[in-house]
């Protein structure tokens, strides 16, 4: 039995399966390769040993997933496949609908059809909006996103939840997934992102590598210790790891679940700047900048129903997190472009 992992091209989506490999699991990935390359998976091959079935494809093509579930014995599906970037969703709402929500509905009923009514999906703490409690339990009630790409998480979510509740043979584990950062220890696996990055980290490394000057940090009169925007960063490889105990999750004839995968932990934008500094020994020039359209001031996870249900914490702390992402991109400056 084989695990399809769609988006498995991706920062998270390569991160998992090298998880899953390590685990024993047989991995099937479906993509675009609309935000990846197929190189990562040579060097999750690398890391691994075995080898990874690719299929490129889409979401929204039901032949081609057709194709997958006729040729492969699929038990489950991570789906990781979806645009993300929240900007983008803002200008483009139409495409992030239609790939994020017309995909995911095309895939659960090519899944339904082959009769796999597993999934696992990658949803994240946005859906709680300006969230009502800090740190934020599972039982936080979601709230207003500030962007499509937040809205298609939610939806999503919802969607899923419902088909559960109709025909509870499906399996459905929703993550919150807070911010992800960090990279494979071995240097060799990383965020590849397209242009000029978004977030907080890639920013970071692209300014320690020399390809921006330096870091604008958006805001620093939050009312927050020091008025800078605090996150709940996790080390991605704990983030992966997180998903092979959701499948176990899953094994057991789960239902509906629903976890965050944080640390715990706040950290402000300075925080970050200067574990980066001292774990790399390299300086971030950095200057105030205004605030970030919907930005919220604090945003981190109550982490123990994954700890108590799954079994899960997280292992790596932020020296990790900021050592693994500067090895990444010190020894691929231009990611897998190489
Ligand atoms: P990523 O862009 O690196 O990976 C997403 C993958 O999906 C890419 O390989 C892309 O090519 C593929 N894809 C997109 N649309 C597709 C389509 N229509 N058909 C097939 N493949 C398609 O992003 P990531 O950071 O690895 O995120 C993975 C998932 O986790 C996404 O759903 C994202 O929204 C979610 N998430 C990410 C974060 C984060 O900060 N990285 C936080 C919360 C949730
Ligand atoms: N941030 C920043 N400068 C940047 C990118 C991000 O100051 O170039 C701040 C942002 O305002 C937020 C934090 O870093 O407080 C994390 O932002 P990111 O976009 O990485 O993740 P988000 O929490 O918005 O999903």
């Amino acid at each position: 039995m084989a695990i399809l992992v769609t988006g498995g091209a991706g920062f998270i989506g390569s991160h998992t399966c090298v998880e899953l490999q390590q685990a024993g699991y047989d991995v099937v990935v479906y993509d675009n390769l609309c935000n990846s390359s197929e190189k990562s998976l040579k060097r999750v091959e690398a890391i691994t040993g075995k080898s990874v079935k690719f299929y490129k494809g889409d979401i929204l093509d039901a032949d081609r997933l057709n194709e997958v579930f006729e040729k492969e014995s699929i038990d489950s599906c991570i789906h990781f496949a979806g645009l993300k970037a929240v900007g983008e969703s803002v200008q483009k709402p139409w495409e992030y609908y239609e790939n994020n929500i017309a995909g995911t509905l095309t895939l659960v009923d090519v899944m339904r059809k082959h009769n796999c009514k597993n999934i696992i999906f990658s949803s994240s703490a946005t859906v709680y909006g300006d969230p009502a409690e800090i740190p934020i339990t599972e039982n936080c009630p979601k709230g207003q996103c500030t962007n499509p790409y937040g809205w298609t998480k939610s939806m999503l979510e919802q969607i899923l939840s419902d088909i559960q509740k109709a025909d509870n043979e499906w399996n459905v584990v929703l993550l919150r997934y807070f911010n992800p950062i960090g990279a494979h220890p071995s240097g060799t696996m990383g965020e590849n992102p397209n242009g000029i990055p978004n977030n907080l980290m890639p920013y970071i490394t692209q300014v320690a590598v020399g390809k921006l000057p330096e870091l604008g940090i958006f805001g620093d009169d939050y009312d927050t210790p020091d008025g800078t925007g605090v996150r709940d960063y996790i080390h991605v490889v704990d983030l992966a790891k997180g998903h092979v105990l959701a499948l176990k999750k899953i094994e057991e004839k789960a239902g509906l679940k629903i976890y965050n995968l944080g640390t715990g932990v706040g950290y402000s934008v300075l925080d970050i700047v200067k574990n980066f500094e001292s774990a790399n020994d390299i300086k971030i020039p950095y200057s105030i900048k205004p605030r970030r359209a919907g930005d919220i001031a604090t945003c981190y996870s109550d982490a123990t129903k994954a700890k108590e249900e799954l079994g899960w914490t997280a292992q790596y702390g932020i020296k990790e997190m900021c050592a693994d992402s500067w090895r990444w991109q010190k020894n691929n400056p231009n990611g897998y472009d190489d």
